[in-house]
């Protein structure tokens, strides 16, 4: 029976051949490896991987994928959690595990800050989502593009932006282009945020009025003085300073809350 694709999932199938061999050559799965799929959907990356990887873990949300997942590939070769992705617990997974997916659109960012935190268990990621997401990911300080997201995961992450894959490569296909991005975690210890919540909370504040200089965005965390001893210009816009700058005023003001 076919499977009518459900927009509400993000439901874009790859079905250019060429493509999934790239993805797939991409991540270059050995066998042993401790991967996890998020939405396999219709099998397109599944099979591939399963085949390389001997055994699979996926993450599905839609009950009739999970059926046909069911028929399709014995138990010993793939593990089927039923689920939303966004509540699960991959910790629970075990370590140095390999994430990657072809991640449904609409959740792209609250799935990406998910992620981020079991990036401790995590050896890499690598991820199908819009070519926009990726360019804000990777995104440098100055551009454009450069926002919350770059900053709270290139804390966390090394990032590439491995390619690009047009719409004709999907079914149905969607209006934007896609792009191939691979995560690995950074050694925090050079750049360690004392507490990453208030490093969150000072990130957010900062691009939230973007126009604004720092001295109004972050008033309430940190002062003109206080900025300018840390060599930040008060006059500066949140996406002149770079990720050790954020670092910088979140350890400053943990430092200041603790005396
Ligand atoms: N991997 C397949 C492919 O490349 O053809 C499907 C990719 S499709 C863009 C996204 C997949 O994620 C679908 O199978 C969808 O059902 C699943 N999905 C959507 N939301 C999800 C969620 N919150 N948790 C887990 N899976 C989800």
């Amino acid at each position: 029976m076919t499977h009518r694709p459900r927009k509400r999932f993000g439901q874009n199938f790859l079905a250019d051949p060429d493509i999934i061999r790239q993805i797939v050559d991409a991540i270059a799965p050995l066998p042993g490896q401790h991967m996890v799929e998020i939405g396999p959907g219709l099998g397109a990356m599944t099979d591939p991987l399963v085949a390389r990887l001997g055994h699979l873990q996926v993450v599905e949300i839609d009950r009739d994928l999970i059926a046909r997942l069911r028929t399709r590939y014995p138990a010993g070769q793939l593990t089927i959690h039923e689920g939303d992705a966004l509540a699960f617990d991959f910790a629970a997974l075990g370590s140095d595990l390999r994430i990657v997916g072809n991640l449904p659109y609409n959740i792209s960012t609250p799935i990406l800050f998910h992620l981020a935190g079991f990036a401790a268990q995590v050896r890499d990621m690598t991820f199908m989502l819009q070519k926009e997401v990726v360019m804000r990911m990777v995104a440098a300080p100055g551009s454009s593009d450069y926002g919350r997201l770059s900053v709270m995961l290139q804390y966390r992450f090394r990032m590439g932006h491995l390619f690009d894959v047009p719409p004709e490569a999907f079914r149905p296909a969607p209006k934007v282009m896609s792009s191939i991005v691979r995560m690995v975690p950074r050694l925090l210890e050079s750049l360690a945020a004392q507490d990453e919540a208030l490093l969150a909370q000072i990130v957010a504040a900062a691009f939230g009025q973007r126009r604004k200089t720092l001295r109004n965005t972050l008033r309430e965390f940190i002062d003109e003085t206080a900025l300018s001893a840390l060599g930040i210009d008060p006059g500066l816009r949140a996406e002149r300073l770079s990720v050790g700058d954020y670092v910088a005023i979140a350890n400053h003001c943990a430092t200041v809350a603790r005396a």
